[in-house]
């Protein structure tokens, strides 16, 4: 078997996180152990409105293979995914309906504004379009580029992944998160 092979047969196993380890046993705080989870089993909702969504479409494929960071499982119902990827184009029209999906996702959630035009409304300053998803709700991570390659949707998610796992499990109930939700009129 050569080499190459070996690597692509290497099944890919999660890095622990920091603990105390001794013959048969390993020790790590519960918040770490959660954070693990978290951070490797994001399902995303792939919220795509235009060409940013064929990227996204590359990024699932066999070759990048989203797979491998344990978030192959797409969700089209917002009850059953914790990270909201929108991918294109956003009319002001759409708004509501962004804001309503983030609002019946459960916590912890978190966002990525993939693209330009998700992040800022791209080339299209028009009356037409929002400029930035951040307009209607919070955004944890943007990915530049128009489009960007599957290779920066991937850099993104590792953003995320790294967010969940070092994620507090008291954020979702400090008043910075508080503060946060009220600024965007979200109970
Ligand atoms: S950022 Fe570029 S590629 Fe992505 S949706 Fe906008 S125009 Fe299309």
């Amino acid at each position: 078997m050569s080499e190459n092979q070996k690597q692509i047969d290497k099944p890919t196993v999660a890095e622990p996180p920091e603990g105390v380890s001794g013959q048969g046993f390993f020790a790590t705080s519960f918040e770490k152990a959660v954070g693990l989870a978290r951070k490797n089993s994001l399902w995303p909702l792939p919220f795509a409105t235009s060409c940013c969504g064929i990227e996204f479409m590359a990024t699932m494929g066999a070759h990048y293979d989203l797979a491998r960071f344990g978030s192959e499982r797409l969700s089209f119902s917002p009850r059953q995914s914790d990270l909201l990827m929108v991918m294109g184009t956003v009319a002001k029209k759409m708004g509501p309906v962004l804001r309503e999906v983030y609002i019946q996702m459960a916590e912890p959630k978190w966002v990525i504004a993939v693209g330009a035009c998700a992040s800022s409304g791209g080339i299209f300053d028009t009356y037409s379009v929002m400029q930035g998803i951040d307009r209607v709700i919070p955004v944890d991570v943007y990915v530049p580029g128009c489009p960007p390659r599957p290779e920066q949707i991937i850099d993104g998610l590792m953003k995320i992944q790294e967010l969940a796992g070092n994620e507090s499990l008291r954020r979702r109930h400090s008043q910075e998160y508080e503060d946060l939700m009220k600024k965007y009129n979200i109970e």
